[in-house]
């Protein structure tokens, strides 16, 4: 459902992602565990758009993202995201939030399906509050409910309980996990925490430090045995 080969990539210089395959089925949950700085956020940009790979190609349910001829632009990706500071938009009530992705529906459909997804996360209660007035797990609820509103074909998760606390962080990834299989919804989901990684995912991949000593050898040059090899393992 999800094809990742042979990806490369550099911020100027400096070489991140070298030579990254991925596969993912559809409605698989693929956690991507790694420390800090080895690409994983960079991974998911590349996955939504926000950057280009120097090489390789990506493709989501048989449409082309990226490959040697190909660039489709983020918004025509049909990809939710969810950061770590969640970022609901102060000013709009949690139901407007929820709605706001949602531009081209007719406001009957875009109403009832808020309403849904309200309830999708047990929120039904507060959806004329403003965002400051939710705790940070009831934010990251409703960004969870706004990434998911036009059922995204890939949903990416950039440690969104980072700014949690313990407790919360594991009502939340328990949740996470019943409510992405209630939806069928293929996810990416970035962490740093094992414990997260377990809980939510259906797959554990896990990313050795992105970057590469003589990355222009290997994203230049045809490929050897070795260096075909994964970027990632499989846990
Ligand atoms: P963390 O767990 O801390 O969020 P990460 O695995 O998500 O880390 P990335 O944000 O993908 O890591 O960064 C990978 C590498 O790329 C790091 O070495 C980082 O310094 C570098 N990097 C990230 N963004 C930029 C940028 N805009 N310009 C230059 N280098 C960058
Ligand atoms: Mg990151």
């Amino acid at each position: 459902f999800v094809s990742v080969e042979n990806l490369c990539f550099s911020y100027k210089k400096t070489p991140v992602i070298d030579q990254l395959s991925l596969d993912i089925s559809k409605g698989e949950i693929i956690a991507i565990l790694g420390s800090s700085g080895s690409g994983k956020s960079t991974v998911l940009r590349l996955l939504s758009g926000l950057e280009a790979p120097s090489k390789g190609s990506i493709s989501v349910n048989e449409q082309t993202f990226f490959d040697d001829r190909h660039f489709l632009p983020p918004e025509k990706r049909n990809i939710g995201m969810v950061f770590q500071d969640y970022a609901l938009f102060p000013h709009m009530t949690i139901q407007k939030n929820i709605e706001f992705g949602l531009g081209s529906w007719s406001k009957k459909q875009s109403r009832n399906r808020s309403k849904e997804m309200l309830s999708l996360v047990r929120m039904e209660d507060y959806k004329n509050r403003y965002p400051h007035e939710l705790s940070g797990g009831q934010q990251q609820r409703i960004a969870l409910a706004r990434a998911l509103a036009p059922a995204p074909s890939l949903l990416l998760l950039d440690e969104p309980f980072s700014s949690l606390d313990a407790d919360l962080q594991i009502t939340i990834r328990n949740e996470l996990h019943d409510i992405l299989k209630q939806t069928e919804t293929t996810t990416v989901f970035v962490t740093h925490d094992r414990e997260d990684a377990k809980a939510v995912a259906d797959r554990i991949v896990t990313m050795r430090d992105g970057a590469a000593h003589d990355w222009d050898s290997l994203c230049t040059s045809p490929q050897s045995e070795e260096q075909k090899q994964n970027h990632f393992q499989t846990v």
